[in-house]
């Protein structure tokens, strides 16, 4: 999606660790205008599949997720990382190892809201090694829902995220595909430069 490779190329900070920074659009300051696009194009990509939730995780996942949801008027459910004190029994757990903060975390879904009936379409914002969409995958495997696919804003194409998804014959529709942060700079799958 051009528009979202543009304002990486934009305001995308290049940190050690392949971290991409985007605090200027959506990890911290967020740009609503562009999240709704983003949002447009899974709704897009994803016509006619009749999703009936959209799943993410928190924290940074919800910007993109909810305006899909709001598209698509089906509720958006996030797993939470810290346990919540009215959410103690009956949940959907997995653990997740968390790439820029290297802790694992148990993150969790109250199993009232996702069911073998709902269609899901996973979102996040970044995918790396795959582990935070697993998680979610794990836990709609739990609740017996049927998995539409995946939809991310960023994919760092050269870690293994992507493949795990794949192999395991489920869809991924990625917005911008990162192939590597050569000198220091954002190169996209695709690019001359590559
Ligand atoms: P994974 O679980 O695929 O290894 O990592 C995905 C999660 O880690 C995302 O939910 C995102 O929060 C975070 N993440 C991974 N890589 C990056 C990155 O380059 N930049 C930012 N801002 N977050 C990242």
């Amino acid at each position: 999606m051009k528009l979202l490779e543009d304002r990486i190329r934009e305001d995308g900070l290049v940190l050690p660790g392949n971290v991409l920074k985007v605090n200027q659009f959506l990890n911290h300051q967020i740009d609503p205008d562009l999240m709704y696009k983003l949002g447009q194009e899974f709704v897009r990509l994803y016509q006619g599949e009749k999703i009936t939730k959209i799943v993410t995780i928190e924290a940074s996942g919800i910007a993109p997720a909810i305006m899909t949801g709001l598209i698509l008027h089906v509720p958006v459910l996030f797993a939470r990382k810290q346990k919540s004190s009215t959410m103690n029994t009956g949940l959907y757990t997995a653990e997740v190892y968390s790439y820029t903060k290297k802790v694992k975390n148990t993150v969790s879904v109250d199993q009232k809201f996702l069911s073998k009936d709902d269609r899901v379409l996973i979102i996040d914002d970044f995918l790396a090694n795959g582990q935070a969409v697993q998680g979610l995958i794990d836990i709609c495997k739990a609740a017996q829902a049927e998995l539409v696919g995946v939809g991310i804003a960023i994919e760092k194409s050269f870690q293994d995220g992507a493949g795990l998804i794949k192999e395991q014959g489920i869809r991924l529709e990625s917005l911008a595909r990162i192939s590597s942060f050569a000198d220091n700079q954002v190169h996209f799958v695709g690019d001359e430069d590559n």
